[in-house]
């Protein structure tokens, strides 16, 4: 078998005929060298929007299979579109869809999970073609329902595409060059990254540089797939996620990420007892509400105060439910916040120096931003604070680590 080389293009990248036929330049290098190539396509930028906004019309709460039933067509109509021109082009290609593979995806509807790839029914189709042109986002459950990977799931699909048949590389076209060191939106200074580890990709990606989808990632570091962030339009390259080595980790910060989508919720005055946190946050798992940071305070007379973030969208339902255990555990108040963000700095060469901390809690006291709360890992801190200061203390800490 020839090489096989996985390309996935953004819905940006397939939104209309003049767009298409730059991918379609992307795909024909590969060819050209005679690899075999799987084109892992996205929605027509806005579709997946549109669908969404037609199921909401129909229903308030509609139902998780017909939605991803629903939304999954937008991958099918790029595909189609795309492999029209491109056998006109004289390529020899086919569409296929993630149940024609099949992606076989657990029932989790709007957010499934990848479970198992037919990497020989792949490998058989590209005896017969070239280029396959895979609808991403998509996949089939054990009962045969369509189901979706969440959004931005196509980048997905082709890292675990990439994975099922042992590519060494997954090459992912954006709009953008590559990855960069902040948001350029906020920041004029930041610049692209040329290598970036699997691990400060994950805290990039899930502090907001929505390039790639976390779960793309997570499977890349798992398999030891090479993801190349580049864009559709220019021959530049871009960013490489790919496996740590020394280079990086002579850098002490490889960027600076934020997140908006953040709420704070805090229980005053807890009963200060063993069970209490657990009794707190296995309703929160139970109901898939994904909390971030953590903070408990050093008890006082026996009570302490919890405090903790949660997405925006998951704020009503998380009070709900402390409200409900407001009889088991006793707390004296319940406060939250929704104007909140976090800004986090990142780099894997923070094991190995130290005083960052320091250096970005002078950073934000210089722009007198307050810090309502603090998380730290190995390769990332993360303060939390007031949104309206989100610009101003990404540019500082991005003009303090990165320059
Ligand atoms: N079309 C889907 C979305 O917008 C999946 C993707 O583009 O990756 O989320
Ligand atoms: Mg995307």
């Amino acid at each position: 078998m020839k090489n096989i080389v996985v390309q996935k293009f953004g819905g940006t990248s397939v939104r209309n005929l003049e767009c298409m036929r730059q991918v379609l330049n992307n795909v024909r290098r590969p060819l050209a060298n005679g690899d075999k190539v799987i084109v892992v396509l996205s929605a027509m930028a806005g579709e997946t929007n549109r669908l969404i906004a037609l199921a909401r019309q129909w229903s308030d709460h509609p139902d998780p299979a017909e939605m991803d039933s629903l939304v999954s067509t937008g991958e099918q109509i790029s595909v189609a579109l795309f492999s029209m021109m491109a056998k006109d082009e004289g390529i020899k290609c086919r569409s296929v869809l993630g149940f024609q593979i099949p992606i076989e995806t657990d029932n989790s509807y709007g957010k499934a999970r990848i479970e198992d790839i037919d990497s020989e029914k792949l490998l058989k189709m590209l005896e017969i073609d070239d280029v396959l042109v895979v609808a991403g986002f998509q996949g089939v459950d054990a009962i045969g329902r369509i189901t979706t990977l969440g959004r931005g799931g196509s980048d997905t699909s082709a890292v675990a595409v990439a994975a099922a048949l042992k590519a060494e590389m997954c090459e992912i076209y954006t709009d953008v060059p590559g990855v960069f060191t902040t948001d350029p939106n906020i920041c004029a200074e930041a610049r692209k990254i040329d290598r970036i580890s699997y691990d400060e990709m994950l805290e990039m990606a899930s502090m907001g540089a929505k390039v790639l989808q976390i779960r793309s990632v997570e499977f890349a570091k798992k398999y030891n797939v090479a993801v190349h962030v580049r864009s559709t339009f220019s021959d530049e390259p871009g960013t490489m996620v790919t496996q740590e080595d020394t280079v990086m980790e002579a850098v002490q910060v490889s960027g600076v990420a934020y997140d908006k989508d953040q709420a704070q919720v805090t229980l005053v005055g807890v009963i200060d007892e063993p069970g209490v946190c657990a009794s707190i946050f296995t309703p929160i798992a139970e109901n898939k509400i994904l909390v971030d940071m953590i903070v408990q305070n050093p008890s006082k007379d026996g009570r302490t105060d919890i405090t903790f973030t949660v997405t925006r969208a998951d704020l009503d339902a998380t009070l709900k439910l402390i409200e409900g255990l407001k009889g088991e555990i006793g707390y004296q108040a319940l406060l939250s916040d929704k104007n909140v963000s976090k800004v986090s700095v990142i780099g894997v060469g923070m094991r190995n120096h130290s005083g960052v901390a320091a250096k970005a809690f002078r950073a934000m006291r210089d722009e007198n931003i307050n810090i309502l709360m603090i998380s730290t890992s190995e390769i990332k801190l993360s303060c939390l604070i007031e949104d309206k200061y989100t610009e101003l203390a990404v540019r500082t800490l991005h003009q303090t680590f990165v320059g």
